[in-house]
């Protein structure tokens, strides 16, 4: 032993002394001054692998303890203005190894000298959990942001597969291309005519104005109704989008169609609109063509659409069919 036990504490510091040598943690008493330590107890020879009298009256430098020295030097910087502080930072072990510790350091004055004791906890496995948490944590996060994806990928090809609009229950806009194009086929194995009517109510948007969009969309629905319930059975009905409906008829004329058209002009004319707001008036304008062999579906319904627009400007609630 490089000190009597006598000389590192006096005779009524014996109660702190046994403290200090039955902790369990690291613990050590130095002189703050010159940087020697004083004493160090089990726990500090258990953690860094030095024996008691290899290190008493050597310095925490002399056995490279810190290895960083900016830590060090960071610590000592602070005790100048607190009595006390806590660092994170890594110790080396007499074996060389490097172990993460947290140590409390205080200074205190004993018989004139300014001591610093110094107690250590080794956290490298509390470290260690934490970063395995931390990792878990992380995979958990890729795997539900991956789960999340493939979800979102199937219910992509879910609604690619939905042919109805959700709000009528009609054909959806891309219910109504694929619609077209087996018309077209079928026209030219069949050679019967078909029409395409495209529908808009008038004056529509002073519905939502007036009388917000959850009667906006009663209406949008009620219209539907009024359609579906006036084609024949063989005649499909979609949804096109906002007031927009489209209506294409097997085996008619567009001449033929208008009878039928006419019948749902009146009947959105005479609806009891009255039922779902005071005041409701609402009338359709219709445009319709007939498709001509060699031409593409996207053409006739083009002309059925500029036939729509005439039907506007010659003052709406009138079906319009382009001449021949
Ligand atoms: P026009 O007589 O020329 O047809 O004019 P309009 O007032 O009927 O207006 P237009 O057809 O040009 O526009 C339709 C409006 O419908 C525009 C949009 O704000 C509204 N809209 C579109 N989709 C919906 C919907 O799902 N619900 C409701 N409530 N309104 C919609
Ligand atoms: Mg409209």
């Amino acid at each position: 032993m490089a000190l009597p036990d006598d000389q590192v504490f006096p005779e009524e510091m014996e109660k702190y002394r046994r403290i200090f040598h039955a902790m369990p943690d690291y613990a050590t008493f130095s002189n703050m001054e010159t940087g020697k330590f004083i004493d160090v107890n089990l726990g500090f020879e258990n953690m860094i692998g030095y024996r008691r009298e290899e290190v008493i009256g050597r310095t925490s430098a002399s056995i490279q303890l810190w290895v960083s020295e900016k830590d060090r030097d960071a610590a000592v910087e602070a005790l100048q203005h607190q009595d006390k502080i806590s660092i994170t930072t890594y110790f080396r072990k007499k074996n060389g190894e490097h172990i993460l510790v947290e140590a409390s350091l205080a200074t205190f004055k004993m018989q004139d000298e300014l001591l610093l004791v110094a107690v250590v906890r080794d956290i490298t496995a509390r470290h260690q959990a934490e970063q395995e948490l931390l990792q878990y944590r992380n995979q958990l996060e890729r795997l539900v942001t991956q789960r999340t994806a493939e979800l979102e990928s199937a219910m992509e090809r879910l609604r690619e597969l939905t042919v109805h609009d959700e709000m009528t229950g009609v054909g959806n806009r891309r219910d109504l291309k694929n619609k077209l194009e087996m018309e077209q086929q079928l026209f030219n194995r069949t050679r019967l005519p078909f029409s395409i009517a495209v529908l808009d109510l008038d004056g529509f948007k002073s519905v939502n104005d007036r009388f917000g969009h959850t009667i906006g969309d009663e209406v949008i629905k009620a219209f539907a109704r009024i359609a579906k319930s006036e084609i024949r059975v063989v005649d499909y009905l979609a949804r096109y989008g906002g007031d927009e409906f489209v209506i294409v008829m097997n085996n008619v004329t567009a001449s033929a169609a208008t009878g039928l058209l006419q019948r749902i002009r009146n009947a959105v004319e005479h609806h009891a609109w009255d039922t779902l707001a005071a005041g409701i008036r609402l009338t359709t304008s219709i445009g319709v063509a007939t498709y001509q062999d060699g031409e593409e579906v996207e053409n006739t319904f083009s002309r059925a659409d500029a036939a729509l627009y005439k039907a506007k400007l010659n003052g709406k609630n009138c079906i319009v069919a382009p001449d021949p």
